[in-house]
């Protein structure tokens, strides 16, 4: 180790951020990712928030219903004390819905990186009021790779880069809480709530 704590010994890892709304595919290319380094005999750790309840709760699933293997945890220090102690048993370390562990997560994902480390996260760019959602921001700015999904904004059709609340829900985000959100444009997103879209174009919802 050197004065500055970095093994020089170690060749440094890389970062890539799957970005974007609801329904853009983040879960979907992170998952992409991560089978291609188990095809190519890499050694994958997954994980996500324990918050995230849909579907399975030992795996990571996409709207899609691909899914692949992941442990939840409640917070940051249960993801470091179940992967750090195995480190050298692991390739490529995937975290899903980034953006609900705290921001010691990018001082985190900068040590498996130093550690020689392929660090792919995913997780939502923006909350439903329309603003950067912390850790993404910090990750975004670092990483060797971004990907920047859009959606289809589901009023008029258009890409979307929003994630709509609908309804009067107070609550932050309610992970995959179906009819919960929608993907909207900028020109048909409305940061203080919506109806449905279906309600909006007089369709049968
Ligand atoms: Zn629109």
């Amino acid at each position: 180790m050197s004065e500055t704590g970095k093994n020089q010994d170690v060749q440094p890892g890389r970062m890539e951020v799957i970005t974007g709304p609801m329904f853009s595919g983040k879960s979907e290319e992170l998952i992409r990712r991560l089978k291609r380094a188990q095809i190519a005999r890499l050694r994958i750790a997954s994980f996500k928030p324990e918050i995230d309840l849909r579907y399975q709760s030992d795996a990571i699933s996409s709207h899609s219903a691909q899914t692949i293997q992941a442990v939840a945890v409640r917070d940051l220090d249960r993801l470091r004390a179940l992967l750090f102690p195995a480190l050298d048993t692991v390739d490529v370390v995937g975290i899903d819905e980034a953006q609900f562990f705290d921001e010691l997560l990018v001082g985190l994902a900068m040590e498996l990186v130093e550690a020689g480390k392929r660090v792919v996260l995913a997780g939502l760019d923006t909350t439903f009021a329309g603003e950067p959602f912390a850790p993404m921001p910090a990750l975004m700015a670092i990483a060797d790779e971004v990907v920047k999904l859009s959606a289809v904004c589901m009023v008029c059709g258009a890409p979307a880069i929003h994630t709509q609340r609908l309804g009067a829900s107070q609550q932050l985000v309610m992970v995959g809480a179906a009819g919960m959100y929608e993907a909207r444009c900028r020109a048909c997103f409305r940061p203080e709530g919506d109806v449905p879209a279906a309600e909006q174009l007089k369709l049968p919802s």
